[in-house]
Parts: C-alpha cells; sequence; structure tokens
C-alpha cells in the first residue's frame, strides 16, 4: 500500500464509547470531553471483536512505519483530521556493554528510544491524538500546565493545524523548552509555582473563557497517542512483550496507556496473556507512586515540596494516580524511587560506556534497572525495556572547558 494512498482513503474505525475508568458510566464518543462526572479520566473503548476481524499482522507489516499504522485501535474517524508532524516508528536500541557489566545478556537490556519523535520527546505521541481529535471536533483554543515537553508538542501540533494555544510552566522549566513552545506558535507564561499550580490557571480559564483544557488525562486522547508505545514495543519484538517495562512516571499517560495497549492487543489475538512487571520510575525528590504504592493505597496524595532535576517527573499529583498504581499491582511489577545523584550518574554512565545520551527521566530509569537487580526485583537474565522518553539535547549539559593551543607543540601521545 503507498502511502499516499493510506493519508487519502477513509478508513474504518471501531470506537464504540468513552468509558469513566473508575465508575465505568458510558459517554457518547464523537463529543466534546474533558474529565468523567466522577472527576477521573475518561478510556476509548472499541469494537475489539470488529478490529480482531478487519486487521491482520499481514496488513499491518505492510503499512507505512508510523504509528497511524494502528489506526484502527486509535480514535480518529477521518483521515482529514490526522496533524501529523512525522511520527517515526521509534528504535529498540540494545545497551550490550553496560549490560554485560552488570552481568546481563547482550540483548537483555533495551532502551526504546522516544527522543527521535516530533519535538524531541514521547509526548508527541499523546499531543498528536489530542490535536487530531481537537481538530476532529471542532476546538479552537487549547491550554495546558507542562513541564516542558508536552507544551512543546501542543504547540507544534496546534500550530500545524491552526488551533490556538496557551501554555503555563513552572518559572525554572528549563529554556530549551520555553522557547521552543514559544517559537512553535503559543502563547506561553512562566508561572511562580508547581505544574498543578500552573493546572488551576487552566481550569480557571476553562471556566471562564472556554479554553480547552489539554491537561495530562484531563482530555481522553493523550492516552491514546502514548498507548502506541505499547503497541510497537510489542510488534517490534515478533508480537511479544518483554519481561520487564521500566517507565519514568509523572502523570503517568505511558504507563497506564501501555497497559491499555496490551489488553486490547490480546483481545484482537495479537499477543498472548504474559505481561511485561510494570515499574513506575519516580525521582526520590517526588516519589509519590513509591509511597502510595508501599502503603498499599489505592491513591497518591499530592507530594510537598516536590524536588528533582528531572523535570518530566516532577508531577506532584497525578489525576491517573489509581490507574498507574492498579497497571503496577496487577502486572507484578513495583514502583521505585532514584536520588537525583544516581540519575546524574546513570547518565553519565550510559553516555560514556553505551554511546547513548540519554535525557535524566530516561538515565532514572537505568538507575532503577541497577537498584532492581541489587535489591533482586529483577533478574539479570529478563529482558529490560527503559524508556528514554526525551533526547538528551534538549536538556542543559555541562560546559566542556578543555582546549588546545595549536601554536604550542602538541604531545600526541597524552591527547
Ligand atoms: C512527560 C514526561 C515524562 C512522564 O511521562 P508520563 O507518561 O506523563 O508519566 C517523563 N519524561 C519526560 C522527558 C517527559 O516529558
Amino acid at each position: 500500500m503507498a502511502y499516499d494512498e493510506n493519508l487519502t482513503v477513509e478508513h474504518p474505525t471501531f470506537v464504540t464509547h468513552l468509558e469513566c475508568s473508575y465508575t465505568g458510566e458510558r459517554y457518547p464518543a464523537d463529543e466534546v470531553h474533558g474529565l468523567s462526572r466522577a472527576g477521573k479520566p475518561l478510556l476509548v473503548r472499541y469494537d475489539l471483536d470488529g478490529v480482531r476481524k478487519a486487521l491482520t499482522k499481514d496488513t499491518l507489516a505492510k503499512r507505512p512505519p508510523d504509528f497511524w499504522r494502528y489506526r484502527e485501535l486509535l480514535p480518529v474517524r477521518r483521515v482529514a483530521d490526522i496533524v501529523s508532524l512525522g511520527e517515526a516508528i521509534t528504535p529498540l536500541v540494545p545497551l550490550p556493554r553496560i549490560a554485560a557489566r552488570a552481568g546481563a545478556g547482550a540483548s537483555e537490556l533495551i532502551v526504546k528510544d522516544e527522543g527521535r519523535l516530533p519535538t524531541g520527546s514521547f509526548k508527541a505521541r499523546g499531543l498528536a491524538l489530542a490535536v487530531s481529535m481537537a481538530k476532529a471536533l471542532g476546538i479552537k483554543h487549547m491550554a495546558m500546565p507542562t513541564n516542558g515537553n508536552a507544551g512543546a508538542a501542543l504547540a507544534a501540533y496546534a500550530s500545524h493545524c491552526g488551533i490556538k494555544t496557551t501554555i503555563f510552566c513552572p518559572e525554572d522549566t528549563p529554556e530549551v523548552n520555553v522557547s521552543e513552545i514559544a517559537l512553535q506558535g503559543a502563547t506561553v507564561y512562566r508561572v511562580n509555582g508547581l505544574i498543578d499550580d500552573c493546572g488551576k490557571i487552566v481550569g480557571e480559564g476553562k471556566a471562564k473563557v472556554g479554553w480547552f483544557d489539554t491537561s495530562t488525562l484531563k482530555e481522553p486522547y493523550r492516552i491514546e497517542g502514548k498507548k502506541t508505545m505499547g503497541l510497537e514495543l510489542a510488534e517490534q519484538l515478533g508480537w511479544d512483550v518483554p519481561d520487564v517495562i521500566l517507565y519514568p512516571t509523572g502523570g503517568g499517560t505511558g504507563l497506564i496507556g501501555m497497559w491499555k495497549a496490551f489488553a486490547e492487543l490480546e483481545a484482537i489475538g495479537f499477543i498472548g496473556n504474559k505481561r511485561p512487571r510494570m515499574v513506575a520510575v519516580q525521582a526520590s525528590g517526588c516519589a509519590p507512586m513509591v509511597r502510595a504504592f508501599e502503603q498499599g493505597e489505592e491513591h497518591a496524595p499530592r507530594w510537598e515540596d516536590a524536588h528533582t532535576i528531572a523535570s518530566g517527573i516532577r508531577v506532584p499529583q497525578a489525576v491517573g494516580d489509581f490507574l498507574i498504581l492498579r497497571a503496577v499491582r496487577e502486572s507484578g511489577g513495583f514502583a521505585i524511587a532514584v536520588s537525583d545523584e544516581a540519575i546524574t550518574a546513570a547518565l553519565d554512565e550510559v553516555a560514556r560506556e553505551d554511546g547513548f545520551l540519554m535525557c535524566p527521566e530516561g538515565a532514572a530509569t537505568y538507575a532503577a534497572w541497577k537498584q532492581g537487580l541489587a535489591d533482586g526485583r529483577i533478574r539479570r537474565d529478563e529482558r529490560a525495556v527503559l524508556f528514554n522518553c526525551a533526547t538528551g539535547l534538549k536538556y542543559p549539559l555541562p560546559p566542556i572547558r578543555r582546549t588546545l593551543d595549536r601554536h604550542k607543540p602538541i604531545d600526541f601521545a597524552s591527547l
């Protein structure tokens, strides 16, 4: 099938309705929705029997390598509504040298490198879907609180289809993020507070001037976009799943989305009932999920004085807390916190040893893998997938001061 054909031909879609993730209450598809009446995230439901009949692995294998290949499991009904900036299938990159040093098999430690996506982070997946659906539903003005990457992806996709955006980020958000958001056509403000303080401003703007609230999990479609990580991963592993997935968890969209993906893939007969253990990785300066997991709680109260260099996971409170905790527990996984020192050391080690420059949040998953090996919760013969959620190049890098004076004699043997 030619690429153009895929983008212009209408395709059958299978969305039946939306469902409150907490109460199970049903909501009609094809209408603008935020949270459910219970104040919880809405999940998109599909006619999975229909998908099972309509889609084969062979059909899928012939499609272009972008995540719209999974369109039967995505909510966009009309091809004309797809807003795309070129969402590549992200590669699985083994880290053989550090795996070997840790005594693990060379192919057991793999990174899914999400830094290759538009705007340099996996937020592109969620926002490509959220913006495509906003376009389909006629939304004109989207607003969002962000630690950086989500705002950049929203700005890019919304501008690409002429939707207006207003974005709020904590005042210490990295300069590169604020700049890219502004350059990509959004109106962006630094706010003296954390991401949930920014979220309150968006909530007020929604009530007062009708902005569409694009906050994490407060609209139904970012999960569907993030779900494609699970679909891709299973297809890349030959319709199998790894033993363990280590996911840097902020709002948890990706973890929740992948868990949903695996259930849907089983329902359409593409994978069996094996599931990876889902490991929610947080920073010790902001670890609400870890605390709730360890205390056996269903919900995770706000983490006060949240701080970590891994700004993408500096999320003190998540609306989808119970969905994250449920997926982690049902999978037999766990939640784990790593210190900023461990994150920095992990980033340095992976870059130096395997030539892979991770973002701090991605490096946190490697630090967590090592900690998991040390405390016996992960075995060396298990296949583990780390998520590098953004390109390491988006973050401030340490200055290097070494110079060479070309007018002086050079001692080559010492270089
Ligand atoms: C958003 C983000 C995360 C957290 O992802 P969630 O799915 O919202 O938990 C992790 N790392 C980076 C770089 C991010 O931008």
